[in-house]
């Protein structure tokens, strides 16, 4: 065992991702005396502005939607007790398609190896034991989810270090369960894959799940979290279910096992198995 704190590591692409896909391991390996370091890659500019607007729309303005999103996590990460916030500050490439994708200062179109140097600056500096980030398909084919995979991996090369790694996910089984949820609250959801849906099909099988985090004790905090990005409130379907139905329904993180150096037994409860 080594003098530094068991260390958490999550890569995301845009303010509010932290919330959204591991704020409750965030939370829970807090409390339990663990460090937590998020990075965030991206501005997240082509959120919406101030009212709803929507990029590329009148009152739209870019710097000042990012100075907002910047406080709005800020609040989220004490919500969350994250030690340390760390934003490499790309401009948000919007989703697939759009001409934000190719402007300049762009995350998409920022060099991987040029990225991911200083990501594995920071890997160097908090040699994290537990890596988190998305899927190469950046779990729902966003180009910024895509690249912070990308970066995400070749770091781990250029760093020189050996954590577990995982990749964030959702079974299929909570999807259908969350999707009828959605429609009980009133939402407008589509459920990905289907006809209507932009989103294809997201999420895994059950069973090729390795890695399930029970974080109900924390499911308060991640609604917090979630809510502290309230100018993409419309986009948050979660907070549309109120926190006592969140907290009841979401009490579980989780992910794929994608590098171990512990031969932990799988499946696991726990990023830290056999690490502690
Ligand atoms: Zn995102």
């Amino acid at each position: 065992m080594t003098d530094r704190p068991l260390t958490l590591m999550a890569v995301h692409a845009h303010p509010d991702d932290e919330a959204t896909g591991t704020g409750g391991v965030l939370a829970r390996y807090a409390a339990e005396g663990i460090r937590t370091v998020l990075v965030t890659c991206t501005d997240g500019a082509c959120g919406d502005g101030p009212q709803g607007v929507k990029p590329g729309e009148a009152g739209h303005d870019p710097a000042a939607v990012a100075a907002m999103r910047r406080r709005e996590l800020e609040a989220s990460c004490e919500h969350l007790k994250v030690g340390h916030l760390e934003m490499l500050g790309y401009g948000d490439s919007g989703m697939m398609g759009w001409a934000a994708n190719d402007a300049p200062g762009s995350f998409w179109t920022t060099p991987v190896d040029e990225a991911a140097a200083r990501l594995a600056d920071l890997m160097r500096q908090y040699r994290p034991d537990v890596v988190v980030t998305y899927d190469e398909n950046g779990f729902y084919g966003h180009p910024d989810h895509i690249q912070a995979n990308r970066i995400t991996t070749r770091a781990l090369e250029l760093a020189g270090i050996s954590p577990k790694v995982y990749w964030t996910t959702a079974p299929r089984s909570m999807m259908a369960r969350f999707g009828e949820v959605m429609r009980e609250f009133g939402a407008a959801w589509d459920e990905p894959g289907s006809e209507e849906s932009e989103i294809p099909e997201i999420g895994l099988p059950d069973e090729e799940i390795t890695t399930w985090v029970d974080t109900t004790g924390f499911g308060g905090q991640k609604f917090d979290a979630l809510a502290a990005h309230a100018s993409q409130g419309e986009n948050i379907f979660f907070l549309k279910m109120g926190k006592e139905k969140f907290t009841q329904l979401m009490g579980v993180e989780t992910f794929v096992r994608v590098q171990d150096t512990t031969d932990a037994a799988l499946p696991e409860n726990d990023l830290f198995a056999g690490l502690r």
